[in-house]
């Protein structure tokens, strides 16, 4: 697997958190949501092209279930 390094920051409060994991990050972001309802973004360190445009597919809401189901993502 890939060294990635992904970040979550909330754009509404100070939260910010980084993960190895993209699975870890998206459980995350969506419990930070859930929690708070605020509005959570994400970035991914060190990636190629190609993950850079999964992680845009899945950055649409970061709620399992509702991301782009072609996307790479899945088999991270
Ligand atoms: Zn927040």
């Amino acid at each position: 697997m890939k060294e990635t390094s992904v970040t979550v920051t909330c754009s509404e409060c100070e939260y910010e958190s980084v993960f190895q994991k993209l699975s870890d990050a998206r459980v995350a972001l969506a419990a930070h949501e859930t929690e708070t309802g605020h509005v959570v973004d994400w970035s991914i360190e060190k990636l190629s092209a190609g993950v850079e445009k999964a992680g845009d597919d899945a950055g649409v809401c970061g709620i399992p279930g509702l991301e782009n189901p072609k996307t790479p993502l899945i088999r991270f």
